[in-house]
């Protein structure tokens, strides 16, 4: 069964093997991080961009085929809604900058406005175009007014998106069309609409599909571009631009931002007694444990060599004790020798420590780890100078002098 899902998820699904983490999040945007989620909007407006400035240019065109079709006054309303339609997609394709603080809200926004117009453009033309007494190719060009709620639901496929997603941009699509399907008093009748039903939800089906298999390919290669080949952890530039980001959107959202500070204990004997690649293997346990801790949504960064940096969105200073006890509750591996590794931690909060930004921040938290080394290794040391005896309860310390930056 095991080898079954393996073969699905790697050979159909997506090149590389999906853990139920991973899946989770293929299905739902909720717990993103703000790195993923920036990048995913980013894409999403310059597909929005694109396709507006091609539609921009078509619904006008396409005013010849009404002009040649129509009579006189249906030809002059319908051409008066293909310029609004073509106002709003030039609107949508105007060359702008991605939100720095709501990249999310922005493509979600934009979205949801181009995938709008063609429903509402065929609702519109319900009202302008008399079904009674059209010549047949009236009736044509008509019923392919029809097909635009359908095409723009097999449209959703070329955006990298979560099957959530896929299923609420679809809802007023699918409002839209049924509206369309009883406009005029008309019943809902399997054989006269089951079929065009039908095809809507197949295509809202293959665009869950593509949306789901296009954000697991972009998740995929942001992951690799930004994190340290060895651990998997953040790399330092990418955590500094995770760090900029989640700082500005703390502050803005008046909620609190924590950054723990992870220097290993005695790490350089690892390497002295038994080699390099057992330092290697130790990292990579250590960010394997803390990941099982970390909630979605925190990030992990390697710092430097064996320095790591946890930026915690929404942990209060009081809340962190309890949270680092469960860190080292879940360990952070074993030395060669079988003895547990240790980590002296540096933690900073910005409101409790009223700091102006993340460099000062990140410069706090290490002071702190400082201090939890000069302290005696293997402990935290917290805002307001508390110390935290990692494998006992908290004790409040004599104020511990910061001695390194
Ligand atoms: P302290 O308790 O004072 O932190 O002692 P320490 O031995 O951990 O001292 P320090 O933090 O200065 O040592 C860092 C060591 O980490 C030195 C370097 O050899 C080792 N290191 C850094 N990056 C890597 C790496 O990628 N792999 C391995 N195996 N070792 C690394
Ligand atoms: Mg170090
Ligand atoms: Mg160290």
């Amino acid at each position: 069964m095991n080898k079954l899902w393996n073969t699905i998820t790697e050979h159909i699904v997506a090149p590389t093997r999906l853990t139920a983490d991973q899946l989770l999040g293929l299905l739902t945007p909720i717990g993103r991080s703000v790195h993923m989620r920036r990048h995913a909007a980013s894409v999403i407006v310059a597909r929005v961009q694109l396709i507006s400035a091609l539609f921009a240019l078509l619904v006008p065109l396409w005013a010849v085929v009404d002009v040649l079709v129509f009579d006189g006054i249906t030809a002059t309303w319908l051409v008066l809604l293909r310029l609004v339609s073509a106002g709003v997609f030039v609107a949508l394709a105007w060359p702008r900058e991605v939100s720095a603080t709501r990249p999310y809200t922005q493509a979600v926004v934009m979205l949801l406005i181009m995938l709008m117009v063609p429903p509402l453009f065929y609702l519109v033309s319900l009202q302008i175009i008399d079904p009674v007494g059209l010549t047949d190719s009236q009736r044509l060009v008509a019923q392919l007014y029809t097909f635009m709620p359908t095409i723009v639901l097999g449209g959703l496929a070329i955006f990298p998106l979560t099957a959530l997603e896929i299923l609420l941009f679809s809802l007023p699509v699918l409002g839209i069309a049924l509206t369309g399907m009883t406009s005029g008093g008309a019943e809902l009748a399997l054989d006269q609409h089951g079929a065009a039903l039908w095809f809507m939800l197949m295509m809202m089906g293959v665009a869950m599909f593509s949306g789901m298999s296009q954000s697991h390919y972009m998740e995929s290669l942001v992951y690799k571009a930004m994190t340290d080949p060895l651990t998997g952890a953040y790399t330092r530039r990418s955590g500094t631009e995770a760090l900029e980001l989640m700082f500005r959107l703390s502050s803005m959202s008046g909620k609190p931002l924590a950054v723990a500070f992870f220097d290993l204990d005695h790490f350089k004997t690892i390497n002295d007694n038994y080699g390099h690649e057992a330092g290697d293997h130790a990292l990579c346990t250590l960010v394997e444990r803390l990941r099982g801790t970390l909630r979605r949504g925190d990030v992990l960064v390697r710092w430097g060599g064996e320095e790591f940096i946890a930026v915690l969105p929404d942990m209060p200073a009081d809340q962190m004790p309890a949270f680092l006890q469960r860190l080292r509750g879940a360990g952070f591996g074993t030395r060669p020798d079988g003895t547990p590794l240790t980590a002296s931690i540096g933690v900073a909060e910005s409101m409790a420590d009223g700091v102006m930004d993340w460099p000062a921040l990140v410069e706090l938290a290490d002071q702190r780890m400082y201090a939890a080394k000069h302290g005696g290794r293997d402990r935290a040391v917290l805002p307001g100078e508390l110390t935290v005896m990692l494998e006992g309860a908290a004790t409040a310390a004599t104020p511990t002098a910061a001695s390194a930056g």
